[in-house]
């Protein structure tokens, strides 16, 4: 398992946010510690956002030229977000190579859509990562288990039969999108408080559908705000549940590579180590 992390995704920060610097800074000092391997990524090149983005978006996060309370126009924001794009890239092709892979970076990415930034999202990170990849690829899934709908993801890939894109999130919660199911888009609405089991059941019925779909590669948009004592959502995963997803993916017999979403409580350290254990047993 590599793990792909740059000290610079802690450079910016904004006091109070719960997307904080340290929720990432914790998690590489603590796997760290556990021995794990880690690659310095390299940012992505405008050409690859603009795969995924519009001209209007890029310019803007470009110029700082924007107002989000969520998602702010903090300094040096279109460099950050560049280089966790980059890293999503390199996540891609480091599965593609056969290797098991976690991006561990901020800012996260997929509330990001073709032409709007939002929920803490500035660029599109596995959007890009796929773009990318469909170049030499025929077909690809991408699984987000974010406890928020993946809407941006959804948006940039909305009719591209190439992709599959499946989102199992709590509903109501923001930002209120993936109620239903679109052309290649399944989405799995969870009630708030649903149990790790049904969660589990949900998720095997959503994983025949990548299955059938029979993706060359499978990225994985992993937030770990469906912990149980997240404190912004009110799913109810556990170290458990995130081992089982770990290993449910690693039966998928597919190259996949899994980047960091969301995920707002002290314990999301141990929360990826157990989901990288259940890839990686
Ligand atoms: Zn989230």
């Amino acid at each position: 398992m590599k793990i792909i992390f740059s000290e610079k995704c802690l450079e910016y920060n904004m006091p109070g946010h719960p997307e904080s610097p340290e929720r990432v800074m914790y998690s590489h000092k603590y796997l760290k510690e556990k021995g794990y391997t880690f690659v310095e990524p390299s940012p992505c090149l405008e050409e690859d956002a603009l795969s995924a983005h519009s001209n209007g978006l890029v310019e803007k996060v470009k110029k700082g030229d924007f107002s989000d309370f969520d998602t702010p126009a903090l300094p040096d924001i279109y460099d950050h977000a560049l280089l966790a794009a980059g890293a999503a890239i390199e996540a891609m092709e480091i599965a593609a190579g056969g290797e098991s892979v976690f991006s561990l970076m901020r800012p996260p990415g997929h509330h990001a859509t073709k032409n709007n930034l939002g929920g803490f999202c500035y660029f599109n990170n596995m959007a890009i990562s796929v773009k990318k990849t469909l170049r030499t690829r025929n077909r690809a899934a991408i699984i987000d288990i974010d406890c928020h709908h993946g809407n941006g993801t959804e948006d940039i890939f909305l009719s591209d039969s190439r992709v599959l894109f499946i989102s199992l999130h709590q509903s109501p919660l923001y930002p209120g999108t993936g109620l239903t199911s679109r052309e290649n888009c399944l989405n799995y609405p969870l009630k708030p408080n649903t149990d790790v089991d049904s969660y589990l059941g949900v998720l095997e019925e959503a994983l025949e559908k990548v299955r059938d779909h029979e993706p060359d590669i499978i990225g994985v948009s992993a937030g770990f705000d469906t912990y149980k004592n997240d404190p912004i959502t009110n799913l109810m995963l556990d170290f458990g549940a995130y081992h089982k997803i770990g290993e449910l993916f690693k039966e998928l017999s597919r190259p996949l590579f899994t980047i960091l979403e969301g995920g707002y409580d002290k314990d999301i350290p141990l929360c990826i180590e157990s989901y990288l254990e259940g890839i990686d047993g």
